[in-house]
């Protein structure tokens, strides 16, 4: 299995949405950055050579903001078809087209995630009215498009209790893969506000709830991803996960639900990036193994 190094690279703030737990606008109105074409380039050019030197191929996380936006879009897709960078898109469901996503897919975009914060009334009051039926349609035409369709839901104490539903949601709707992230709060005094985080026995309680639904539906199409690293302890409780600290020079990660055999997704990276619209890293972290 080919070796990747993932990078997640965020080249635009500009989003049609502001939603509540945004890093970028929860916090006030900032200034907008893009990213000039040039700086992709360069970054781009970087990015190759940074993962030759590891031994390992680039696997490009494209987000902003909503990347669409961005008025390089399309050359920045081309330059990752010439250059044959594996890559993805995080973004919103407003501006997607059956068109616009074959051409993503021509281009060599295996996937494209959007946000799912809840069921309709929750997810609106997180993001914007008429959010949740967009994004219901663009997981359709992602889907006829030929990518991979990726959901994701940022979950804190307000919205906890929508997602056991939201997984069956989804295993409705056939997506590719789901994965749930905990809140990160965007202030001093949101990071000890009571009543947005879980305490860690009601976040157990949630994985429970998760788990079980997971269970459930072990034979659908969908890949549940356990990306928050808990997971990892979660099933280490329950003898399913089996720490091995050799080699890996850290902590286990989290993992996969695979009911499945995928032939292009989770490439075996180990090792992730996080590129700023100021083309500088953020940080470095360990990845996921498959377990
Ligand atoms: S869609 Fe993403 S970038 Fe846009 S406001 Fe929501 S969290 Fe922020």
């Amino acid at each position: 299995m080919e070796e990747y190094f993932a990078i997640q690279w965020h080249i635009t703030d500009y989003c049609d949405q502001r939603c509540k737990h945004c890093y970028i606008f929860s916090e006030g109105h900032p200034e907008l950055i893009t990213m000039s074409l040039e700086d992709m380039i360069f970054v781009v050019d970087e990015i190759i050579d940074f993962c030759n030197r590891l031994n390992r191929k680039p696997y490009i996380y494209l987000t902003g903001g909503d990347p669409i936006l961005h008025p390089n879009f399309w050359d920045l897709l081309g330059c990752f078809h010439i250059k044959g960078i594996r890559f993805c898109i995080m973004g919103n469901p407003f501006h997607l087209t059956l068109e616009n996503c074959k051409r993503m897919k021509e281009l060599g975009c295996v996937k494209y995630q959007v946000s799912l914060d809840g069921l309709e009334k929750m997810h609106d009051s997180f993001r914007k009215p008429g959010s949740f039926k967009a994004t219901l349609e663009a997981i359709k035409t992602i889907k006829e498009s030929g990518m991979w369709v990726a959901v994701m839901s940022t979950v804190s104490k307000t919205n906890h209790q929508d997602i056991p539903e939201l997984i069956d949601l989804v295993d409705e709707l056939g997506v590719d893969v789901y994965a749930v992230g905990r809140y990160c709060p965007t202030s001093i005094e949101k990071a000890y506000d009571r009543d947005i985080h879980m305490t860690p026995m009601e976040y157990k309680q949630f994985m429970d709830r998760c788990y079980e639904r997971y269970m459930k539906h072990k034979n659908s199409r969908v890949t549940y991803q356990l990306k928050d690293h808990l997971w990892a302890l979660y099933l280490y409780e329950k003898g399913i996960f089996k720490p091995n600290f050799n080699g890996l020079g850290g902590k286990p990660g989290g993992g996969w639900l695979q009911h499945r055999q995928e032939p292009h997704h989770h490439p075996a990276y180990r090792y992730g990036l996080c590129v700023q619209k100021d083309g500088f890293p953020r940080r470095q972290c360990l990845s996921q193994k498959p377990i």
